[in-house]
């Protein structure tokens, strides 16, 4: 069975090393040294100044919706992601105001946001989908304009670059999710990032039960990172490189096979690309899920990232059209990508792709 993508794991002796380090701290969680240790390397990793680690990337979005003191009203965000972006906006009690995706990166069309733009709006909540960058100097000039604040989901961000800076430095807080099935994992788990103290701080007090120095100061929750899954991001964390290097030869080789075959989204100059999904984008819905099928029947399961457009689903109360999003979605697919994928399954992969691409034209 191949499957999207398969979880990287450690060598176990390293993982066990952690893990004795925690029978002799007995140090289990609460902001403990395997913890503080990981926020460390990942600022240094990430070249970042803050970083707060929380239990998942779901909860990442919550905490910055409210750490930016922004109460109710419209949050601007994307329709093509996964489903949980939008839910933490609802979570929140914000109403989510879709705007269309640009084409090439699949990222929120900056040239639609202002007409979205209303009184009520707060902030714009973007994605870089597929660890493609979003256009970011023109979400930043927009919201500056209109006084609204900047979230970044970098669920699949973690590794990619823009402009020389990692794509989780931008925006007024980023996000990240480093769940079992992504690029880089600490099983659960996910952070928000933000350039400012203030901020920081304030995440730090929301998911540790709103506790700042002894005091309940604020409302809070409970988000803090375990040091088991602290444990897996230290050993994990060494094996970044490979694991980015290895998924970049398998993308090359997919590009190379299927080069003209089927049409790939594109992402904007001066990216340094970290290669967490292959998504590729087919003729047309009955086509794509023809294609699902033949490969279904050998084993294998591409998954239909990110389908369906979440502007169409039942609890979105304001319907708003997102054309391009509904139809990408439609026909969109992403391979199988992971570390140990051989180059047998790859050839076969693109083999069957290819054959029914033939057959329907399905380019
Ligand atoms: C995975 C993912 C999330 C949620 O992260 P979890 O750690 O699973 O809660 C949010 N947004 C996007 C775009 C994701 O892919």
């Amino acid at each position: 069975m191949i499957n999207v993508t398969r979880s990287f794991m450690p060598p176990i002796e390293e993982y066990e090393e952690y893990i004795k380090e925690i029978w002799s701290s007995r140090y289990l969680t609460n902001e403990g040294p395997l913890l503080q240790r990981l926020q460390n390397d990942l600022k240094e990793y990430l070249g970042l100044d803050y970083i707060n680690m929380v239990t998942n990337g779901t909860i990442a979005l919550q905490l910055a919706l409210r750490a930016l003191d922004i109460e109710e009203g419209e949050i601007i965000t994307t329709p093509f992601t996964f489903v949980a972006t939008t839910t933490s906006i609802i979570w929140e009690k914000f109403k989510p105001i879709f705007v269309d995706i640009d084409k090439d990166t699949l990222c929120i069309d900056v040239n639609k946001i202002e007409e979205a733009i209303t009184k009520k709006t707060k902030a714009i909540m973007a994605v870089h989908v597929f660890g493609y960058p979003c256009d970011v100097d023109k979400v930043q000039e927009i919201a500056n304009k209109y006084g609204l604040k900047v979230i970044y989901d970098g669920a699949h961000a973690f590794g990619s670059k823009y402009k020389g800076k990692s794509l989780l430095s931008y925006g007024d807080i980023s996000t990240c999710s480093f769940h079992a099935t992504k690029l880089y994992h600490t099983i659960e788990g996910g952070a928000c990032i933000s350039n400012n103290k203030e901020v920081y701080k304030k995440i730090e007090s929301l998911k540790n039960f709103g506790s700042t120095e002894g005091k309940y100061e604020n409302i809070g929750i409970n988000a803090k990172m375990s040091e088991f899954n602290a444990a897996m991001g230290l050993s994990n964390l060494k094996y970044i490189n490979n694991i980015i290097e290895e998924r970049k030869k398998i993308s090359q080789l997919y590009d190379k096979l299927l080069k003209g075959k089927v049409k790939r989204p594109k992402f904007l100059e001066e990216v340094e690309y970290n290669y967490i999904y292959y998504p590729i984008i087919l003729k047309d819905e009955v086509g794509t899920i023809e294609i699902i099928r033949k490969l279904n029947a050998n084993d294998i399961n591409p998954r239909r990232y990110f389908y369906p457009s979440l502007n169409k689903l039942n609890y979105i109360e304001n319907k708003i059209d997102c054309p391009i999003s509904e139809d990408i979605s439609k026909r969109i697919l992403c391979l199988p990508l992971y570390n140990g994928l051989t180059k047998e399954d790859i050839f076969k992969i693109s083999e069957i792709i290819i054959e029914r691409v033939r057959e329907n034209r399905n380019v």
